[in-house]
């Protein structure tokens, strides 16, 4: 059989079905009416021979047919065409999740941060939740790449982007918004409770030793937080905030966080 049968072609199958149906079912009523005049005449006292017999044979006879076309052609034509479209759905399911996912690091991407920003933000000013912001950027990334390679740099970008998966809660959402710029959207937080939550990712990244030949590279990060307290803000707004606070960070010495 070919591989891929279009619905078409079941579509036929089961018409054939229907007419097996239908036809054991003409037989069975017509059996079921010559039996019922034989009745008849048996009791006014003449006998007959009826064909009653044979036509339910041949109505059996149908029945098995429309049986073994369900089973042999129609139900594996239905598996395989569910499983075309199954093929199918997964392959733009994973064309979707590329568009939004970060290839190097294999986190969120831009794209995907600033449109889970946009649904958050809403939602959370409308209940009035606080949330938070928090965008970080490699601590003199460029010496890693000048150093040691492009291809050192990608791993460093890669162990960072791990670390920061790992060390992300469920709801929050972390994503590489830039070359080496990160995000998190830190749900149900004060700004108290941001400035910990920060903290506790510099200290993570700070402790990142990522070993190359003989060296050991140790790279930091600079957080800046911005909050939707005061509520009515706007995603760039809250961007322009947090970025703010990021470069007062990397003045003031970097492998630090400003609130
Ligand atoms: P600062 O502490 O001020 O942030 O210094 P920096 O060196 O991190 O910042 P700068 O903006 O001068 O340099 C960022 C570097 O990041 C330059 C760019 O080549 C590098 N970079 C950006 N994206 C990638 C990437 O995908 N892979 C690698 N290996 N490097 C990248
Ligand atoms: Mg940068
Ligand atoms: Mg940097």
């Amino acid at each position: 059989m070919p591989r891929y049968l279009s619905m078409r072609t079941v579509n036929y199958f089961v018409a054939l079905e229907a007419l097996f149906v239908l036809g054991a079912g003409l037989l069975i009523f017509y059996a079921y009416w010559q039996s019922s005049a034989v009745i008849v005449m048996k009791i006014s006292g003449e006998f007959h021979p009826t064909q009653a017999q044979d036509y339910l044979f041949y109505s059996m006879f149908l029945l098995l047919l429309a049986f073994l076309c369900i089973v042999m052609i129609i139900l594996p034509m239905m598996r395989r065409s569910q499983d075309e479209t199954l093929n199918i759905s997964n392959l733009a399911k994973s064309f979707e999740k590329q568009a939004v996912t970060d290839v190097l690091t294999d986190l969120p991407n831009r794209r995907f941060f600033e449109s889970a920003f946009k649904a958050y933000l809403k939602e959370f000013n409308r209940k009035d939740l606080s949330f938070g912001l928090l965008v970080m950027d490699l601590d003199h990334f460029k010496r890693f790449n000048d150093n040691y390679g492009h291809d050192v740099g990608d791993e460093v970008l890669r162990v960072v982007g791990r670390k920061l998966k790992s060390i992300t809660r469920e709801h929050d959402v972390v994503a590489r918004i830039g070359g080496e710029e990160f995000a998190v959207i830190t749900l149900f937080a004060t700004k108290e409770q941001l400035k910990a939550v920060a903290e506790r990712y510099r200290i993570e990244i700070d402790n990142i030793k990522v070993k190359i030949g003989d060296d050991i590279l140790d790279p930091t990060v600079s957080i800046g937080v911005a909050s939707n307290e005061g509520r009515q803000k706007e995603i760039r707004m809250m961007f322009a905030e947090a970025d703010k606070k990021l470069y007062e960070a990397k003045r003031k010495g970097r492998n630090m966080v400003v609130v």
